[in-house]
Formats: structure tokens, sequence, C-alpha cells
């Protein structure tokens, strides 16, 4: 069985950007093991521009952007093997080494032994299943993402009269391209009273080319039996119920679904990773390492991100503490500073104390990512991420020790479709008492302002 110190699963932008970071810092058997043909993950189908401006100060493509971090980990030597699939992963149990299975068409089924693993594996899109539309099941229902890829990839157009159904940004942005390839883009419904993607994509994608976003509406029905003939919209009241008397028809041969990613973690449930029900990834410690000791995630496995350059960030900050992980096992000097698993027992669960401190999202928030704080092993200051649950203006966010505000930052407006960042620094926890658990909440207020904006006046 070929040994690895890290072996890393997925080679998007979180993978490449975690592989570089773990190299880096000095950690040379290095595996990167992805699916597809290319490495570079779902940015190879995203060839508009908006890419890299925190990281590069530039404007790039997502190929583009890619293409650094594909360059950056050749030249340092890291392996990548393409068309790869990880199909299982085998915490380890008598000692710190998980088995990685592994298949690919040249060399079949392969186990990969890894002291430590990165699981970067993505994201995946709801698909029509999981929102019952009414209607039957004609040909033209594309999810946003695989429309982008037979567009921008394969050179298909999935049809030329086209409704949107979600207002995410990838939904955005296909509106925009379908425009761009010929086709009318009739409305981009959205069924929340705010769009979930990102202003400067409303803006962009949508105003510049005068489509109407539809919002607090959504698809009741869909039209056709062989190819969509067309959609049903209608509004909704604020419990999301359709109203009726409000239904309206759209003629379309194309209905494209944008609504919402999931974290592919099917992987990471088969090995027993606990998983957050707010954000349907693991749930982690300021380390970004999951509750099994060794194993680490970022990117679009660990949370939604709406900009690549901030998986960027935390892929690689997930790098140099695998990299520290693998460093301090080969260090018996030093004793092992994470929980070791017990031969007896199946997996140890890291008890309350080694876990850390739980942040917990309170009034507003949805989540935070990390869910845990070992402030002895936190930088000098830490950056949480998290969303808001609904649109805010003119709000602050609270972080309280137990009950004790340690640290408020005003923000003018929040809003669901854009994760928001925090920085604790470390020495919040000298000056206060190490407190059971780190509060995060909004100080908000529901004014005029705020229903305007949601409304989009
Ligand atoms: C359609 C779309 C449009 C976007 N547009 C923008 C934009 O305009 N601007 C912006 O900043 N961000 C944009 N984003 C967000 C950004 O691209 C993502 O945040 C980023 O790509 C996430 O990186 P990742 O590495 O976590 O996931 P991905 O890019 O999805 O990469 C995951 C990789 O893991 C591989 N993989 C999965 N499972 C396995 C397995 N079992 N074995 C081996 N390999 C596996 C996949 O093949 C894939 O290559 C967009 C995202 C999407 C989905």
């Amino acid at each position: 069985m070929q040994t690895y110190d890290i072996v890393i699963i997925g080679g998007g932008p979180a993978g490449l950007a975690a592989a570089i970071a773990a190299k880096e810092s000095g950690i040379d058997r290095i595996l990167i093991l992805e699916r597809s043909e290319r490495a570079g993950g779902i940015l190879n189908q995203c060839i508009h521009n908006g890419f890299g401006l925190h990281t590069f100060h530039e404007e790039l493509t997502g190929p583009e952007y890619a293409d650094r971090f594909i360059r950056q980990a050749e030249s340092l030597g890291i392996e990548c093997r393409l068309r790869t699939m990880a199909v299982d992963i085998a915490a380890g149990e008598a000692a710190p080494v998980h088995t990685v299975t592994a298949v690919s068409s040249t060399d079949g089924l392969v186990q990969i032994c890894a002291r430590s693993v990165i699981l970067a594996m993505g994201c995946r899109e709801r698909p029509r299943g999981a929102l019952n539309i009414p209607g039957f099941r004609p040909a033209g229902i594309f999810s946003a993402g695989t429309a982008q890829r037979l567009v921008n990839m394969d050179g298909y157009m999935p049809g030329r009269e086209v409704v949107i159904l979600g207002s995410g940004d990838i939904g955005l942005i296909m509106a925009r391209r379908m425009t761009l390839e010929g086709a009318k883009v009739h409305a981009v419904a959205e069924i929340m009273p705010y769009s979930g993607g990102l202003k400067r994509n409303i803006v962009q994608c949508l105003d510049d080319y005068g489509i109407p976003l539809l919002l607090s509406h959504t698809v009741t029905w869909i039209h056709g039996k062989d190819r969509v003939e067309g959609v049903t919209l209608s509004q909704v009241d604020e419990n999301r119920r359709p109203i009726p008397g409000t239904e309206q028809f759209y003629p379309c041969d194309t209905l494209l679904l944008s609504v919402g990613l999931i974290p592919e973690n099917e992987l990471s449930r088969g090995m027993g990773v606990t998983l957050s029900p707010a954000t349907s990834g693991p749930l982690v410690n300021e380390s970004l390492e999951t509750d099994i000791p060794g194993v680490f995630a970022c990117g679009n496995v660990l949370h939604v991100h709406d900009l690549v350059d901030y998986v960027s960030e935390e892929a690689s900050a997930a790098g140099r503490h695998a990299a520290d992980y693998v460093k301090h096992l080969g260090d018996k000097s030093a004793g092992t500073p994470f929980p070791m698993i017990s031969p007896a027992s199946k997996r140890r669960i890291p008890s309350s104390s080694e876990r850390g401190i739980p942040l917990t999202a309170e009034h507003g928030i949805r989540y935070t990512v990390p869910a845990f704080i070992r402030p002895e092993r936190m930088p000098s200051k830490l950056t949480i991420r998290f969303r808001v649950t609904d649109v805010y203006r003119n709000c602050r966010v609270c972080v309280c020790f137990d009950d004790i505000p340690v640290k408020k930052k005003a923000r003018r407006i929040v809003a669901p479709g854009e994760m928001e960042e925090i920085r604790l620094e470390r020495e919040l926890f000298e000056r206060h008492p190490v407190p059971k658990t780190i509060r995060f909440s909004l100080e908000t207020q529901n004014d005029e302002d705020t229903q305007d904006f949601k409304e989009g006046r």
C-alpha cells in the first residue's frame, strides 16, 4: 500500500491551495486525488471574470484563477492523480493512519495510507427532486451549473426561451450567459423576499440586461410532456406558500434551477465525521480539523462560499494545520498534542475540553465556521466566517464570552447570500475568563430601510 503524509480529496481551488500551503510548510509526501480529467474544480466552467480580486488584486476568469494554482502546485512537484475518484475513507483505528480507497481507469482500485486527510470535495447543486414542483418530467429542466458546463465547456445551448428559478449567484450568472449566447431570459424567480446572490451580480447580470427579478415568486407548475412548454409562476406569502390568483404563465422551452448548493459530504459521512445541520459540512475547530483527528476540511465541502478568494485563504490554513499535525506525529519526544485513537474503541471522540469551546449561533446568525475553538491553539487573530438568517441594515455583530460582550462590529447591511467574517484576537482570552461558550448574535432593527432593501426598492 502506498503511504503519504497528506492525501487531499479534490483538486479544485481548495485542494490546490491546501496542497501548496502544506508543501510550503515542509511536508513532501502529498497526494491530490481529483476525479475529473483536469484540476481546477468548478472554476473550469466559470469563464466569466470577477475572480481573484482579493487574492491577486486582478480580475481573472475562473480558469485563469485556477491555472495560477495549478502551475504553482506543478512547480512545487505536488503529485495530482487525475481521473481518480476517492470512494471511501476509513478512519485509522490502531494508529492515526487513514486508508483512502480510490478508483481510476488506469490503476483500478487502489488503497492509499494517509497520516492526514484534507477533505476538499466541493459541493453539488440541489436538484429538482428536492423541490417537489408539480408537472411532468419533460426535457429542458437543468440545474444552472449543468447548463453552465454545457454552454461554456461542451458547446451546447440548453434552450432559447428561458426562465430561471433561484437568484443565487450561479442563476444570476447564467441569466447573463444565456442572454449573451442569444437566448431570451424571461425572468428570474426567487421564492425569498431578497436575492440569494451578491449585489454586484444582480446589477451586472440582471439589471444591465433588463432581466426582471421576481422576488417572493416560485414555479407552481411545469407545462409540457416531452419538452418544457412553459412554467406557471406564482407569488408566495411570508410563509412561502403560493397565493391563489397570482398565477402567471411564462412560455419557455427551458427552466434552469439555481436553488442551492449542498456540500459533497458522502465520504465525510461515511468515515464518521460529525456534520453540522446548518451547513451540512463537517464541524471543525480553529484548525479546520474535524472530530476525527488528522482529518481536515476546507472550501465548499466545509460550507458554501460565495467568493473563491476566501476558499483559497481558508484552504491554505487547512494545509498548514495538516502539515503541523503530521510534523507533531513524527515528533515523539514532544508527545502527541492531538488525541490519539484508541485501539479498543472504533473511533475516539474527543472530550469537550479537547474539542474546544463551542461557538453558538444565536439571533440573526445561522452558523459559524469554526464551531469550536481551542484558545491555546489559535493564531493571534482567527477569522470566524458566518452567514446571517435574514437581511438586516445597520446592525452589529456581537461576540459574547458566555454573557459578557467582548467584541462588536457594526455592519451597514448583511444578507444571507453574502458570507460575513469577524476576527477574534487571542488576547481576548487573556483579558477575560475562559468562557463555556462563545456566542455570536446580531443586534438588529427591522426598520423601513431593511424592508425596502428586501423588496428591491
Ligand atoms: C457554478 C458556479 C459559479 C461560480 N461563480 C463564481 C464567481 O463568479 N466568483 C467567485 O469568486 N466564485 C464563484 N463560484 C464559487 C467558487 O468557484 C467556489 O467557491 C470554488 O470553486 C470552491 O472550491 P472547492 O475546491 O471547494 O470546490 P470545487 O471547485 O467544486 O472543487 C472540488 C473538486 O473536488 C473533486 N471531487 C469531488 N469529489 C471527489 C472524489 N470523491 N474524489 C476525487 N475528487 C473529487 C471535484 O471533481 C472538484 O474538482 C462559483 C461556484 C459555482 C458552483
